[in-house]
């Protein structure tokens, strides 16, 4: 059993890597932005209270997220391990992730840190606009907000992982396949214990 979060700042690569690493073990892939701009294109509830505040470049409410993720991993019992991508964004959402994954038995693996210069980012995220129909992706202020952001309520989880022996920094420039085997080659390093269920 192996649950991974994937972690990194706005444009790292996350959903990218998230798609090839969770159908190469077998992960369940949960993106919280995902799963929230499939509510706003519902038009639920949660859509509704999250739109104006993706669009802006901020977090939305952890209790929120938390939930979310809660009856995602309800929906999966029998899932080998699960991929987690843009979650957690907080400590609170990190403490709480802990709780929930204790409860269904399991634990986090690993923290897998992808490095990205802002400038790199920036870069990405305003290429990725012209393409992906996303809002918060086509402004520049947006962007530089949503790096803000990550680096005064979401960095502060390294140091949680860290503490935790759990985290682990990878080379987020290059090319694709570069990335995804650097993060495969810490993934299959991993202590046995952690990933028998796939190998
Ligand atoms: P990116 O990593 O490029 O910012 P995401 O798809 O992960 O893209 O997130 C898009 C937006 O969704 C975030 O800017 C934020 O508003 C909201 N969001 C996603 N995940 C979370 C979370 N765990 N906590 C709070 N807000 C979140």
């Amino acid at each position: 059993m192996i649950n991974l979060v994937l972690f990194g700042p706005p444009g790292a690569g996350k959903g990218t890597q998230s798609s090839y690493l969770s159908r190469a073990y077998q992960l369940v892939h949960l993106s919280t932005g995902e799963i929230l701009r499939d509510e706003i294109a519902a038009g639920t509830e949660i859509g509704h209270k999250a739109k104006d505040i993706i669009a802006r470049g901020e977090l939305v409410p952890d209790t929120m997220v938390i939930d979310l993720i809660q009856l995602k991993l309800d929906k999966n019992p029998s899932a080998k391990g699960f991929l987690f991508d843009g979650f957690p964004r907080t400590v609170p959402q990190a403490l709480a992730l802990d709780k929930l994954l204790v409860h269904y038995g399991r634990n986090v693996s690993a923290m897998l840190s992808l490095e990205v210069t802002k400038e790199v980012l920036i870069a990405r995220l305003m290429g990725r606009g012209t393409t992906s129909g996303r809002s918060d992706d086509a402004d520049r202020r947006i962007i530089e907000n949503r790096i803000e952001v990550y680096r005064e309520k979401t960095e502060p989880l390294i140091k949680y992982y860290k503490d935790a022996g759990k985290y682990e920094a990878v080379n987020g420039e290059g090319s694709v396949e570069d990335i995804t085997g650097r993060l495969k080659e810490c993934i299959d390093r991993l202590p046995k214990n952690k990933k028998e269920t796939y190998s």
